[in-house]
């Protein structure tokens, strides 16, 4: 792909992130390596729903821009880190998916194997320690899983993936936020359902045979044939320490009340 169709095929990825509501304002980054040591990122305070081919910026390995007049998104160091750990890696994307961003300031990762899906394309998506945004805290806190995973949540933050291409760590980012969406419906129904871990088994076989490398959730193990099993309940409303001492409040005057009327009475009784 020339550099002048890698450039339309960011603006078009920004407006995309955009319009599918991943990121607010000005959020989101973008990056593609188009040489060894030479990246094509997006710049910082401007909106990827509207990114023209001339905002884009050429930056090398330590980040200095090589070519362009924005200056660069501020996560530079983030996308870098993730082409320096991993060769092979072609783009990064990070967002702010609101489904998957709340999995990521619920502090729960997405390594339920819930979805064909999930388990065989994306794989298990980790949860990397919160860092402070732009800081080398941030690289540091993903680091340790970008040579098993294909994306990690931030932790209240967002989400972050690569992949060998951009459009590729772009789709396993559409991925990531369908997923979050479907096991936090699933949740509110009944509580999501883990698959067997033998139709696990099988499907990374699959895996396997299609190339997708990385880890992936390994399904819940059961004597019997059932195919999934529950494994976090439905959600309940919680309540606070406050309400839960109103209500035993309530319930032992009641029953104060209730038994001295029924000494009341016995004691009536009694007399009789
Ligand atoms: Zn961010």
């Amino acid at each position: 792909m020339s550099l002048e169709m890698l450039k339309q095929q960011m603006c078009d990825i920004g407006k995309r992130i955009y319009e599918k509501g991943m990121v607010a304002a000005n959020d989101g980054n973008l990056s593609a390596r188009i040489d060894k040591d030479v990246f094509l990122v997006t710049p910082t305070g401007v909106s990827k729903g509207f990114l023209t081919k001339d905002m884009l910026l050429l930056v090398n390995g330590k980040g200095e821009v090589l070519e362009g007049t924005y200056r660069p998104t501020s996560e530079i160091k983030m996308h870098l880190r993730v082409y320096q750990e991993r060769p092979d890696v072609g783009a990064v994307v990070h967002v702010h998916p609101p489904y998957a961003t709340a999995f990521a300031v619920a502090g729960i990762p997405l390594d339920q194997a819930t979805m064909p899906e999930l388990i065989v394309l994306l794989g298990s998506i980790p949860l990397a320690p919160y860092g402070t945004p732009s800081t080398g805290e941030v690289p540091e806190a993903i680091a340790p899983y970008v040579h098993d995973h294909q994306g990690v949540l931030l932790e209240n933050h967002g989400a972050l993936t690569w992949g060998k291409d951009l459009e590729h760590a772009y789709f396993l980012m559409e991925s990531l936020e369908f997923c979050a969406k479907i096991n936090w419906l699933a949740r509110q129904i009944n509580g999501d359902r883990e698959l067997n871990e033998r139709h696990v088994k099988r499907l990374l076989e699959l895996k396997e045979k299609m190339g997708i490398h990385g880890k992936a959730p390994q399904g819940i193990r059961m004597e019997s044939d059932v195919t999934a099993k529950k494994v976090s309940p439905k959600l309940e409303v919680e309540l606070s320490e406050q309400a839960i001492e109103e209500i035993v409040h309530r319930v032992t005057n009641r029953l104060i009340k209730a038994i001295s009327k029924l000494k009341d009475e016995m004691n009536i009784n009694k007399h009789d």
